[in-house]
């Protein structure tokens, strides 16, 4: 199933995202999570794509896996980093003989130690040039890519990324899913905004439940996500008890998608962290309601 089939506002799909874990050990625990999560029907799961390393067959075996054994669509991540066009080729065809038939297209982040993003020799320097390869190599993949509703952490301004995105999706990609944000308003006003620079494809929201002080702290500082006030003083408040940190975690993520879903999103994409539970109460409770 081509995932731009199923953002749908009159029927919202939910979707979760892993990473492939390091240790045999955390592939066990990943398959037990997506196993937890399937009775909650999501659209599709997708797996994030390493920065380097053997991390990388994993996605590919595991998006495999999930899509073989549990009929649940799987999309992979895939980034430019470190890979030529020649690599990029043969993972994309790896994918295809798996018949995988989402990819989400990503530039990638520098790799550590190093402030700018350097293509290797022979490879790409943004996203935009990886969808136009996609498409160009004549795969049939539906492709998804990341959006930005504060702006990217590397960009000048607002404007230019929403510039630099509307070439991404012009080169041909089907949907885009956005950054984690903790306040509403940014995605709406990004919308917007992307509409009328004549963006036109789904764009679906991105939510992480806070589940762990340290992390989401960690989190926002990387990708530059801001905590609104209030919740950030809440959880100063809680800090040092996990469990209550986990319940104002997911009692305003639930808020969030419920105003989101109220304003006609095409669907949510839940950054699980390879956890259930937290993700597991939120749907839960958003479907009691509908
Ligand atoms: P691009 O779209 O290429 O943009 C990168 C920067 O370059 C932006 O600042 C943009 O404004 C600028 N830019 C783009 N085109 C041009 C141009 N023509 N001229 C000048 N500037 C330009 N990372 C991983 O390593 N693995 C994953 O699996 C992964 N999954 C992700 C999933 C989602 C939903 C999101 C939101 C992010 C994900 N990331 C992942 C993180 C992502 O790789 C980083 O945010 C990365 O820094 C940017 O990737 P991109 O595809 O958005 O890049």
């Amino acid at each position: 199933m081509k995932i731009r089939n199923c953002l749908n506002p009159s029927q919202p799909c939910f979707s979760f995202e892993f990473f492939p874990p390091k240790t045999d050990a955390g592939v066990a625990s990943l398959l037990r999570t997506v196993e937890e999560l399937a009775p909650l029907n999501p659209g599709f799961v997708s797996v994030t794509y390493g920065a380097g390393g053997s991390t990388r067959d994993r996605t590919v075996e595991l998006v495999t896996h999930i899509k073989q054994h549990t009929g649940i669509e799987a999309m992979a991540h895939l980034t430019c980093v470190g890979h030529t066009r020649d690599e990029l080729r043969d993972v994309l065809r790896r994918l295809a003989a798996a018949r995988i038939e989402n990819v989400l297209v990503l530039r990638g982040d520098p790799p550590q130690g190093q402030q700018t993003f350097e293509p290797v020799p022979g490879g790409f320097r943004y996203a935009e040039e990886l969808v136009r390869f996609v498409r160009e190599e004549d795969f049939n993949f539906c492709l998804g890519g990341a959006c930005y509703p504060e702006g990217h952490v590397e960009t000048a301004s607002r404007e230019d990324d929403l510039k630099h995105l509307k070439a991404k999706v012009d080169a041909g990609m089907d949907f885009v899913v956005t950054q984690l944000f903790f306040d509403n308003a940014f995605y709406f006003d990004f919308v917007e905004r992307a509409r009328r620079a004549g963006i036109n494809v789904p764009i679906v929201p991105g939510i992480m439940p806070i589940t762990n002080y340290e992390q989401v702290q960690r989190f926002t500082r990387m990708c530059g996500a801001t905590v609104p006030m209030r919740l950030a003083l809440q959880m100063e408040r809680v800090k040092d008890q996990p469990d209550a940190v986990v319940q104002l975690g997911v009692a305003h993520a639930t808020v969030q998608c419920m105003e989101l879903l109220a304003r006609g999103v095409p669907g949510i994409h839940f950054y699980t962290l390879n956890k259930s539970p937290a993700t597991r109460m939120i749907v839960s409770a958003l479907r009691a309601r509908s």
